[in-house]
């Protein structure tokens, strides 16, 4: 995770420290890149805090990051995992126009959640950021995911996997909410795999290109195995 310890948002499931961020470090890239190739990685997931304090910095950040795998390790495939840059149209391009071969922007969970589980965050937003990214390279994967066990009904949550299928997104996440402490968002309930499986099925049905749906399911949960099943991986 790049960008610093301290996110500028305050999502009510998060771990993530809060507070104010020191200045973007731009030779960070470089390093994780360095990382990733001493580690000899195949597919690197690579994700931020937000910098609502410096949204092109940190778009830029990520594109440095994307660029500096390629350079040192050659054959590593890169997803980023970006905030939305509050929507700023410059700073998707700057990231999508970098060619990662995933582009996750997690939904996490149904509009009607959004004020308490993503606070600072717009439910359209994430769509569109979704949406625009296949505007600016209709080949880019695109790939979100969802948590459940926040409060949201069923039918919500298919609504919102209409939602991201309608906008083109390939790859869809569907995991357990599990509160990391008492200062966070409780969870209203544990769903069954029976219940998991219902939803995979519901959002292959929608067009999805792939699904992940069980409890322990994560945003990068299999996620080389997804860019397998998507074909975007160079890799065997
Ligand atoms: S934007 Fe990301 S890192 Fe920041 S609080 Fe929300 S989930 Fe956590």
């Amino acid at each position: 995770m790049m960008l610093g310890n301290a996110c500028t948002r305050r999502c009510g499931f998060c771990a993530v420290p809060k507070g104010r961020p020191d200045p973007i470090d731009f030779d960070e890239p470089r390093r994780v890149a360095e990382a990733v190739a001493i580690l000899e990685l195949k597919h690197a997931v690579i994700t931020s805090v937000n910098r609502d304090d410096d949204i092109l910095g940190g778009a830029r950040a990520f594109a440095l990051v994307i660029g500096e795998i390629r350079r040192q390790a050659p054959g590593c495939q890169v997803e980023v995992l970006i905030p939305d840059f509050q929507g700023n149209e410059e700073a998707i391009r700057i990231v999508v126009e970098a060619q990662p071969e995933m582009l996750n922007h997690n939904t996490e969970s149904v509009p009607r959640l959004y004020r308490v589980v993503r606070s600072g965050a717009r439910y359209q937003r994430t769509l569109r950021l979704l949406q625009y990214a296949k505007i600016v390279d209709p080949r880019m994967v695109t790939k979100s995911g969802v948590m459940v066990g926040l409060g949201e009904e069923m039918h919500e949550l298919l609504e919102v996997y209409r939602d991201l299928a309608g906008v083109g997104t390939d790859v869809l996440t569907i995991g357990q909410y599990l509160r990391p402490s008492k200062d966070h968002l409780p969870m209203t309930r544990y769903y069954t795999p029976e219940e998991f499986a219902f939803m995979r099925e519901e959002a292959l049905s929608m067009g999805f290109r792939h699904v992940e749906s069980g409890p322990l399911v994560r945003s990068s949960y299999h996620a080389h195995e997804q860019a397998v099943s998507t074909g975007v991986t160079l890799l065997t």
